[in-house]
């Protein structure tokens, strides 16, 4: 038998679960099929190497508004890692050692110069296109703006290895709008970027955050639940899971991330030009790792470059007898989160005194619920293909942190575009998302 609901959302990551929260106060029936066996997507806090590690999304920030109203709303305390005493980097294959403050100092010039024209480029980041001049810098990669620099080697591998870090990314394939956007949240100010997106995080972890929209949720949600395809035209949709359950819904919310929207079967399928990003795929193709190390071990910090297989390491937790490290690299086939040797001869780079316990992490890559880690794009696909990943086909809506306006690719992100899908589908079905009106029966 076919059920009948207002709204089906697909996924309940964080996009997911705002819209079905903001769509349940409205008054709509709504119901929320993720494919996996839990909530959060992209957002997983786990326990693993003894603590409890986020092994996707982490680090939040006062500049992003919509992430620090629901932090506010939920009352979620924030902590951070341990501040760093030492720095490591690298002149081409000699280590320089120093305090975090050398570091920053040493970047400064070529962060400044590579990021001048930010605000001119996007004077509005949340009208991120709306600037005559996006569409050239659209075109660039990050590699090639630092390449125009010419900077002395030690400085060049720093700003390379700071950039792998943010970006997740060969820095070659990775779109220089996608710097400038993270620049320009911030007012022009590197710094503040930096530290938005890298110190601070939910001490509950994410998945405090998770259970707090969860909870406000009137919606029906199934996990384990994966949809397989989506049957619309104007009066309606079908959604088919892959267990062969029917919804027939007035509206449908999509939330998959770009790389994988084009696996998901719509009936009639979706426009070529909406599926062009995730064909070419997102430059971020990188990979987190998580390290518990021998200790005791002082915090610190340490940069490779963007072509060492993890460019960036630091210390996130300190035990009395050892230590967990969280590290990224730009490419996940050079190294994998599994491989305890590989880590060890990776952290090698910097210092050959850390002895490797365990490894941990997650193939985002891989995971085929995923397809990616988080939103960076390649040249020319924000001034492309971005309005139109997130335009509606009919009654089928799309959401998702990778199409948002301020971060994308941030958890950020993921609630900024579940409230405007949200108020767009409540809008389309004649309501609003400020109402608290009782669900329909
Ligand atoms: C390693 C890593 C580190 C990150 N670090 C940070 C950070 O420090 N700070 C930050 O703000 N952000 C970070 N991010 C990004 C952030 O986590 C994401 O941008 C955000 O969580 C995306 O939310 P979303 O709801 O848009 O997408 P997702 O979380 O991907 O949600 C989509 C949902 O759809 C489900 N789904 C997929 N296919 C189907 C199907 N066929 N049927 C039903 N359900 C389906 C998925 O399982 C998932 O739950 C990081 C991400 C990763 C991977």
């Amino acid at each position: 038998m076919q059920e009948k609901t207002d709204v089906v959302i697909v996924g309940a990551g964080i996009a997911g679960l705002v819209a079905a929260r903001e769509l349940g106060r409205s008054g709509l029936r709504v119901t929320v099929l993720e494919a996996r066996e839990r909530l959060g997507g992209r957002v997983w806090t786990d326990e693993r190497l003894g603590r409890p590690l986020e092994i996707g999304g982490t680090w939040v920030h006062w500049v992003q508004p919509h992430v620090w109203a629901e932090i506010t709303r939920h009352g979620l305390p924030v902590t951070r890692g341990p501040r760093p005493e030492e720095a490591y980097w690298l002149a081409g294959d000699e280590v320089r050692t120093g305090s975090l403050d050398a570091f920053m100092e040493l970047i400064d010039p070529g962060m400044r110069r590579l990021m001048a024209g930010t605000m001119r480029a996007i004077p509005r980041p949340d009208m991120p296109t709306a600037a005559p001049g996006i569409g050239a810098l659209d075109g660039a990669t990050v590699q090639e703006k630092l390449d125009e620099l010419d900077l002395p080697v030690e400085e060049r591998n720093a700003n390379e290895a700071a950039w792998v870090g943010h970006l997740n990314a060969p820095l070659d394939q990775a779109g220089f709008s996608s710097a400038l956007r993270w620049t320009a949240a911030t007012a022009g100010s590197w710094h503040l970027m930096h530290e938005a997106s890298a110190v601070f995080r939910l001490a509950g972890g994410t998945r405090a955050l998770v259970s707090a929209i969860a909870a406000e949720t009137r919606a029906d949600i199934r996990t384990s639940c994966p949809v397989e395809r989506i049957g619309h035209g104007p009066g309606g949709a079908v959604v088919t899971t892959a267990g062969g359950a029917e919804i027939a819904a007035e509206r449908v919310v999509v939330t998959l991330p770009q790389n994988i929207l084009p696996d998901l079967a719509l009936s009639p399928a979706l426009p070529e030009d909406k599926l062009a990003a995730g064909r070419e795929r997102t430059a971020s193709q990188g990979v987190k790792v998580w390290i518990r190390v021998r200790g005791p071990v002082a915090p610190f910090f340490a940069y490779s470059s963007a072509h060492h297989p993890l460019s960036v390491v630091r210390t996130e937790f300190l035990g009395e007898d050892d230590a967990v490290l969280v590290s990224f690299g730009a490419d996940s086939r050079r190294i994998s989160p599994h491989d305890r040797d590989a880590v060890q001869k990776a952290l090698r780079v910097w210092r050959d005194d850390l002895e490797v316990l365990e490894v941990t992490g997650h193939d985002w890559m891989a995971d085929p619920r995923s397809g990616e880690t988080w939103l960076i794009h390649r040249p020319h696909q924000l001034t492309r293909h971005r309005d139109r990943q997130r335009s509606a086909e009919g009654v089928v809506h799309f959401a998702g942190s990778d199409h948002a306006d301020l971060w994308p690719g941030f958890i950020d992100g993921a609630i900024e575009s579940g409230l405007r899908t949200a108020a767009d589908v409540a809008a389309a079905a004649g309501r609003t998302t400020g109402a608290t009106e009782p669900p329909r029966t």
